[in-house]
């Protein structure tokens, strides 16, 4: 067996005999980042505040930018792009809108009314570093040319109307969101679902089905069992410098990180936490993140996935949303109520847990998202709030006294969740609740896990299927299109795309299926 290479070996630096191709490709893709990063890494914020086109372009020049490149977000929540030469970038042009067919995207237009206008906006401009070309990447409103109106159809249409329907409430004047995006990393997935058969398979250095795997330079253990990743140090951790290259990304392309460690589950899982801000920038940067944890990873010939239960067996991965409402500056959710409330936390927490199943066909879109939701795994099924217990669908964080950092934390939602519609349908909730003083009950800080079946069948559970989830939805819509937030045009889209994917799934036989039934 080879002896293992010492850590930052450069690819000139193989020994002879350790020529292997791969592993001097991949020790070359290592260096090329490291290169490209140690160029830029004398200036963390790396993107200055920008509000204008003009200004857009100042930044975009003065790196040597000659692409202009136009992203917005489909239905299902992924970045689609479209990119120009930046001397397409003026004023005018911007303001004009840059057009695309919108029949081609999912959830958006009809054939026969398929023109649509990009209108880029400035403030989410940063300089993508992934690209060879410098290019200056913006997140663009979608308008309908016929109206020149914000796009019905666009999620970044609806974040702005929740926006908008929160100032109107004269409520609050500010919801800031904190979303928790966990991910896993792995080394390789392949997958084929076909008429006869149908496999998967996730691969990751760290997992505990690799104990006995004859790998390069011998099998030096440490792997990671499960439910433990949370968080022993290396050698068992062995992608903190990866997690801290996606950290340094984000943050040059201004989204400000609080933490970033291993997650519980074996075989990579993660969690990189940034700073709360105000829901439509928020939801911008969460589609940064996942751009950049995505294309981080690919450098270090990894892969990064927000699939909520691509493991079976071990903790899934979620996406707890912290939440808080501010008026004139003074945050609203401290009080001296449960755990530091106030009373207006208390009905917003009401209004969550009281629609709580009609959010989870938006906040849990996929039927993978209920694989995660099963008991034993942390994840949040009981709908319910506790300072304490995390099994709750809601907590309130209690690490500090400060009135400022009060704020409730939503557990259910999962990061396949679109952040536009999933942050504007849980400010809808919460606004419903605090309208209507929704009591949310009395909170339970009894351990959920020591509970007799009878104390546990009292509770109300998140549902057990995405089917489940839409019957909610489709029965508790109103609180989502009542004041035009979301239309009732899109809800009923979506629930039908929604119910033919279920349709879909459910047709398919699975190989645990053959397992269970084939003899019997
Ligand atoms: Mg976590």
């Amino acid at each position: 067996m080879p002896t293992p290479l010492p850590s930052h070996t450069t690819a000139k630096d193989l020994p002879a005999g350790r020529q292997d191709p791969m592993l001097r490709e991949k020790l070359l893709k290592e260096e090329m980042l490291r290169a490209k990063i140690a160029e830029v890494k004398d200036d963390l914020s790396f993107t200055p505040k920008i509000s204008t086109v003009t200004e857009a372009l100042g930044f975009a020049t003065k790196h040597g930018a000659t692409v202009l490149d136009l992203t917005f977000v489909d239905v299902p929540g992924t970045l689609q792009h479209t990119s120009k030469p930046l001397h397409e970038l003026t004023e005018d042009a911007a303001e004009g809108g840059y057009g695309f067919d919108g029949s081609s995207i999912r959830g958006y237009q009809q054939i026969e009314e398929s023109d649509m206008l990009l209108i880029p906006d400035p403030a989410t401009a940063f300089l993508d570093t992934f690209t060879v070309e410098p290019t200056l990447s913006v997140i663009c409103d979608v308008i309908d040319p016929t109206k020149r109106k914000l796009y019905d159809r666009s999620p970044r249409t609806i974040a702005r109307r929740a926006v908008d329907f929160l100032e109107r409430s004269g409520i609050a004047d500010a919801a800031f969101f904190g979303p928790e995006a966990e991910f896993f990393i792995f080394d390789s997935v392949r997958y084929k679902s076909g008429q006869n058969s149908s496999f998967y398979e996730v691969d990751s250095n760290e997992g505990i089905w690799n104990t006995d795997k004859l790998e390069e330079g011998g099998n030096l253990g440490y792997k990671i069992r499960n439910k433990e990743g949370y968080f022993p140090v290396s050698p068992a951790d062995t992608q903190q410098e990866l997690r801290a290259t996606m950290v340094r990304e984000m943050e040059r392309a201004g989204i400000k990180i609080e933490t970033f460690h291993h997650e519980v589950a074996t075989a990579g899982q993660a969690e990189i936490d940034m700073e709360r801000d105000l829901l439509l920038p928020m939801a911008d940067k969460l589609m940064r993140y996942k751009y950049i944890a995505r294309n981080v990873a690919r450098k270090f010939g990894k892969t990064v996935t927000f699939m909520p239960k691509p493991l079976w067996g071990d903790n899934g991965t979620g996406m707890h949303v912290h939440q808080s409402l501010w008026k004139d500056g003074k945050p609203l959710f401290a009080g001296s109520e449960y755990a530091g409330l106030s009373k207006m936390a208390l009905h917003y927490i009401g209004g969550l847990l009281a629609h709580a199943k009609a959010l989870a066909a938006i906040c849990n879109p996929t039927t993978n998202s209920y694989k995660r939701l099963v008991p034993g795994f942390e994840a949040p099924i009981n709908l319910i709030y506790s300072a304490r217990n995390r099994s709750a669908a809601i907590r309130i964080p209690m690490y500090s006294n400060n009135p400022k950092a009060k704020r409730v934390e939503f557990r259910m939602p999962d990061a396949l969740a679109n952040p536009y519609l999933c942050f504007a349908a849980m400010l809808l909730a919460g606004l419903d609740g605090i309208k209507r003083k929704l009591d949310p009950g009395k909170h339970t800080d009894k351990n959920v896990y020591h509970m007799t079946p009878a104390e546990l069948a009292k509770i109300p559970h998140a549902p057990g299927s995405l089917s489940e989830a839409l019957d909610a939805l489709e029965a508790d819509s109103e609180f989502l299109t009542k004041d035009g937030v979301f239309s009732k045009d899109f809800i009923a889209n979506y629930i039908e795309s929604k119910r033919a994917e279920v349709s879909d799934e459910s047709s398919r036989p699975t190989a645990s299926e053959f397992g269970r039934y084939f003899d019997a």
